[in-house]
């Protein structure tokens, strides 16, 4: 876990101690390496900058402002899935020509604004997406560039939920109709098919899956050239996988090469799309420990994080890895603790059986590799505020999202007259009623 590690006995962000960030923001805190940033997304630059990849950072897996703002300066563009993320990339600073947009469902109004905006491309998954844009950017008098994504059918081996490139998977267009709907992209005056997109899935530790996907790609290339069709530009997705627990993803290294070996003689402009891959380890979830109490199996450790700040265990029974912030000394005793939070429902469990020091309250832990899909996928379940997010510079850090107040999270509710009982006519029809 380089950019965090144990100094002087206790836990560190770069030069920054976590008990220090704890005291001064509180807990929950999600707390952030801008070096560990940098370095993550300085390893796609190195493995693929000197041959013009366009390198999107997929917004999805951490749309914090100050993060987007960050990686942009390195010169990152944006994978996008929504009006909102389009809003948060240009927010940002990421200039139009370096954003992509991709999903399944893409409504009128964010194919409107995307067109709007001049972004670079648009990845179209289906027939009615491409018919749809075609009238938008006609009627906006631009013609869109786009990509169409496709169902390469392979399956990624990673879990269930985030595997997306498998015939029967929601996304992108089936393999066997892609050069008849390119075809007939070419002849829309509103939409510039430049290419073919795909994503296979997330977390994935097997390249296997990719060296097919790639190939089925590089085949469509060829039968689209055959056919008099452009083929200027791949988009390879996202999805390298990183280490939880004991997973050993492929380097970035081995990774290229299949790139290579696959798709890198047909001369097209070559992107890709990396979200966990470059935040997840630039992060952690620091919280604080509230009680800690005997359980019928083993001792029961209650943060004051949750499912809500933390959703990944309980969505996908993902495996975090807790540090005490405080470093245990060599001979401390370990034992099996489950580690919960306080959220109403035995899915909000980080972890059963975890070999921990001994902990109890106002302890600080920090779960780890907590940078990607954690804070982006929280919510308010149980009325608890969206968590704090830092980012630590060096000795430095800076609050880029303050803990959310208790009145701004229901600020936006309202209570109808009728209901509160101050509307006159809605109490005499009441009264009737009853
Ligand atoms: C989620 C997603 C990504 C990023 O995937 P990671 O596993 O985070 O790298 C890239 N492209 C698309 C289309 C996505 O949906």
């Amino acid at each position: 876990m380089s950019g965090f590690s144990y100094r002087t006995g206790a836990l560190y962000a770069e030069d920054v101690a976590l008990t220090d960030i704890a005291a001064q923001v509180g807990t929950p805190t999600y707390v952030y390496s801008a070096a560990v940033l940098e370095r993550n997304y300085r390893a796609y630059e190195q493995v693929f900058g000197g041959q013009n990849v366009g390198i999107h950072f997929a917004l999805k897996a951490n749309g914090n402002l100050a993060i987007v703002a960050l990686l942009g300066s390195f010169g990152a563009g944006a994978d996008i899935v929504s009006l909102g993320e389009l809003r948060r990339a240009l927010a940002a600073g990421i200039p139009p020509d370096r954003i992509v947009f991709s999903g399944v469902g893409k409504t009128n109004e964010e194919l409107a604004a995307a067109v709007k905006a001049g972004i670079a491309q648009i990845n179209v998954e289906s027939e009615p997406e491409l018919e749809a844009l075609d009238g938008i950017a006609r009627a906006a008098g631009r013609r869109q560039r786009i990509v169409l994504r496709i169902n390469p059918d392979v399956d990624a081996r990673t879990h269930e939920k985030i595997s997306t490139g498998k015939r029967g998977d929601k996304f992108g267009i089936p393999y066997a109709d892609a050069q008849a709907l390119y075809r007939r992209a070419a002849s829309l005056p509103g939409v510039e098919p430049v290419g073919l997109a795909l994503h296979i899935g997330s977390q994935l530790i097997d390249l296997a899956p990719y060296k097919a996907a790639y190939r089925k790609v590089a085949d469509l290339v060829q039968d689209l050239r055959r056919d008099g069709l452009t083929v200027q530009a791949l988009d390879l997705g996202g999805g390298i996988g990183i280490t939880y627990n004991d997973e050993k993803p492929p380097s970035l290294d081995e990774y290229a090469t299949i790139v290579c070996d696959t798709v890198g003689n047909l001369g097209c402009r070559l992107a890709i799309e990396p979200g966990r891959s470059v935040v997840a380890s630039a992060g952690v979830l620091l919280s604080r420990v509230i009680y800690c109490k005997n359980g019928a199996a083993n001792d029961i450790l209650i943060m004051d994080a949750g499912m809500n700040d933390l959703m990944r265990p309980s969505m996908y029974g993902a495996y975090h890895p807790i540090y005490p912030v405080q470093e245990p000394s060599p001979d401390a005793k370990m034992t099996a603790v489950d580690v919960v939070g306080p959220v109403c429902e035995t899915g909000d469990t980080f972890a059963r059986a975890r070999l921990l020091p001994p902990l109890g309250t106002n302890d600080l832990v920090a779960f780890g590799a907590a940078g990607a899909y954690c804070s982006s996928m929280s919510s308010t379940y149980n009325a608890r505020p969206l968590a704090a997010e830092v980012l630590v510079h060096g000795h430095s850090y800076d609050v880029v999202r303050a803990r959310q107040s208790i009145e701004a999270m229901f600020a936006d509710e309202h209570m109808p007259d009728w209901v509160t009982g101050t509307d006159p006519i809605a109490m005499t029809a009441g009264r009737k009623r009853a």
